[in-house]
């Protein structure tokens, strides 16, 4: 059975021009690419993507960091939908590790990501890291008309489809 992910290069990797390496990594997978969007990344996005963490202390500068914040303003980041079988566990094997410093050498935070001297976790690329996170993740970035495949369930109001759940 197909799982669904959204993979989020993240501001470090768009401002160091990794987004290209990001997508050819999936591409080496048999995961199918079914929706990308280039979004700017306002605050309430950001802490409602991240609402489970909001009690830990480096929330603030996660948030701040997922605005582009401490990249130079870079609030532009690149959502992808992927979909395909243990889709979970093969997005998760390319990111690596969340703290880039423990992460594998050749996965994408462990060769291109770093810890600031905060100790926030610079690694580059988001992945879901189960199925229901995805979906979570995927209906808050993505609206049903912006992915390619029928995914989850939508509904209609006022002639717009939108996302049953
Ligand atoms: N993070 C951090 N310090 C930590 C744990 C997490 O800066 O001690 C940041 C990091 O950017 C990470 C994000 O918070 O990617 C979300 O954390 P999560 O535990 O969900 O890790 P992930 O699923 O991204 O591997
Ligand atoms: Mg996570």
């Amino acid at each position: 059975m197909n799982e669904h992910i959204l993979v989020i290069i993240k501001p470090d990797g768009m401002l160091k021009g990794h987004a290209g390496h990001v997508l050819s990594r999936f591409e080496e997978t048999d995961l199918s690419l079914i929706g990308g969007r280039v979004v700017k990344v306002a605050r309430e996005l950001a802490e409602t993507h991240y609402a489970h963490l909001k009690d830990k202390p480096f929330f603030d500068e996660l948030i701040r960091f997922l605005m582009g914040e401490l990249h130079n303003n870079q609030d532009l980041v690149l959502a992808l939908v992927f979909s395909g079988p243990d889709a979970v566990k093969k997005g998760r094997a390319i990111a690596g590790a969340t703290n880039p410093e423990l992460a594998e050498p050749h996965s994408i935070r462990g060769s291109l990501g770093r810890v600031t001297t905060k100790g926030v976790f610079e690694n580059v690329i988001h992945v879901s890291s189960d199925t229901l996170e995805g979906e979570r993740e995927i209906k808050l970035w993505f609206t049903p008309d912006e992915v390619a495949r029928d995914v989850f369930p939508v509904k209609m109001i006022d002639n717009r489809r939108v996302w049953s759940s």
